[in-house]
């Protein structure tokens, strides 16, 4: 196969070999893992970085594959791996993150786009994820900063571009091609002019068009909301609770009361939708038994009041996110168990209960939280079913030095830290973090002081 031809570690390319570069979320969030295997990555916003990024390429194509790279490294966001050295103790503890040379920038800042425009799709076709569906990004980022939430603190600030110059025209676009409009964003019903949305896209002329929303603030939900979005063909509205234990969504800092999630079910069912789906988590730092129970509760009250309206329950796992205050905290093995008892308590009466896969949450937070140690473990599973039995015998294999593999790299990466400590410990506050050298939105110093508030 010609993609062969690409030598798969950044090490082994040569002047004749392309630049290969990656971005979005995964990669802004934590790249160490792919840190190998790329040339350049993009830490932010594709509207800023892709336009210099481009620039910088073509100016620079007369230069040597090295210089090349130096000279990318000085853009804004843009992150050259090869450049940055780790340094490790003799016990496997990760000291430093540091640039080869004093010319390469010490850390890379993620980029932020603050023009009054996001993104839409640009190809609508019955082949998508999505089939035949206009995706608008409504907002971007979340001003509610709960504690394990990336879609939040990764992407700060907020931002919500204007109704009248860049929604309303984003999806105009879409309605000539079809009739399905799908609006995104990690808060969708937060966009300050939101009603107003919905009071435009509720003209005779789009009476047609059916409108699909991402997951909503239960405190902002409403009947008028409620009833353009049935009328518009929209069936279900998700909200996420996190936790029924109003003690754990504290400690997240999820501002949502009981009366809020049971005042979004009304305005559901009265509105005329035909189902609530909600989400939850386990496993979340200083969860309890009690506390699932109280989630197992809060769902069958809800059920109790609400006759008629199809209820789900999402539920997945706790993974720490790097950039987030909960960045320190471990996977609990208890996760498994308690996915266990909210299945059992609900599905019986009623409530369709979608648990996410607690074994593929650990290979989640493996990705998560770690260094360029893990590239060879990923180097392995080429080729191989993306099992999580396979990811644990391929992590097991590099553990014991079985790096024969690797045998063509002109370096050799030291062997990863134990599974246990990457997954499921606890980390010191004071831990040098594999993205200590990539800026966030916030600085550390505020993550800290953000984690030790849950704690108050
Ligand atoms: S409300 Fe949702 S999107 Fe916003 S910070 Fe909380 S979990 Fe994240």
């Amino acid at each position: 196969m010609e993609q062969e031809a690409i030598p798969l570690w950044s090490h082994n390319r040569g002047e004749s070999d392309p630049i290969v570069f990656g971005g979005g979320p995964v990669l802004t969030a934590n790249p160490e893992p792919l840190a190998p295997f790329l040339d350049v990555i993009l830490l932010g916003d594709g509207e800023h970085l892709l336009p210099t990024f481009i620039d910088t390429i073509q100016l620079t194509k007369h230069l040597q594959r090295i210089d090349r790279l130096k000279k990318l490294a000085q853009v804004p966001g843009l992150y050259v791996p090869e450049l940055y050295i780790p340094q490790y103790s003799h016990s496997g503890t990760l000291e430093s993150i540091t640039p080869i040379e004093a010319s390469i920038p010490n850390s890379i800042a993620k980029q932020t786009w603050q023009g009054n425009s996001l993104s839409y799709s640009t190809v609508i076709t019955p082949d998508a994820a999505w089939p035949n569906i206009h995706m608008v990004e409504t907002v971007r980022s979340c001003p509610e900063l709960c504690r394990f939430c990336l879609a939040s603190y990764l992407t700060l600030p907020f931002r919500s571009p204007s109704l009248e110059d860049a929604l309303i025209p984003a999806v105009e676009k879409g309605i000539n091609v079809t009739k399905r409009i799908g609006l995104l964003g990690a808060s969708v019903t937060q966009h300050p002019q939101f009603s107003d949305f919905l009071k435009w896209i509720n003209q005779d002329r789009f009476s047609d068009v059916r409108l699909s929303i991402s997951s909503v603030r239960a405190s902002t939900v409403n009947y008028e909301m409620t009833k353009i979005l049935s009328q518009h063909d929209c069936r279900s509205l998700t909200i996420a609770i996190e936790s029924g234990s109003e003690r754990i969504r504290n400690f997240v800092n999820k501002k949502l009361t009981e009366e809020e999630i049971f005042l979004a079910a009304r305005y559901a069912i009265d509105g005329g939708l035909k189902s609530l789906k909600l989400y939850g988590m386990v496993g979340l730092p200083l969860e309890n038994d009690e506390d699932v129970e109280a989630t197992a509760d809060l769902l069958l009250r809800i059920k109790k009041q609400t006759t008629g309206l199809r209820l789900t329950l999402g539920v997945s796992t706790f993974v720490p996110k790097a950039h987030t205050p909960f960045q320190w905290y471990g996977v609990r093995p208890e996760a498994s168990q308690r996915l266990k008892i909210l299945s059992k308590r609900l599905k019986s009466k009623g409530i369709c209960v979608r648990p996410e896969s607690y074994r593929w949450s650990l290979i989640q937070a493996l990705i998560s939280r770690s260094d360029r140690r893990l590239a060879p473990v990923i180097a392995l599973m080429k080729g191989t079913k993306s099992s999580v039995g396979n990811w644990k015998q391929a992590y097991n294999t590099i553990r014991n030095n079985n790096n024969s593999h690797l045998k063509d790299q002109k370096f050799q990466i030291p062997i990863p830290p134990p599974w246990e400590e990457v997954i499921h410990e606890n980390w010191d506050l004071s831990k040098v973090l594999p993205w200590k050298h990539l800026e966030g939105p916030l600085k550390p110093e505020l993550l800290i002081e953000h984690h030790k508030k849950s704690l108050n």
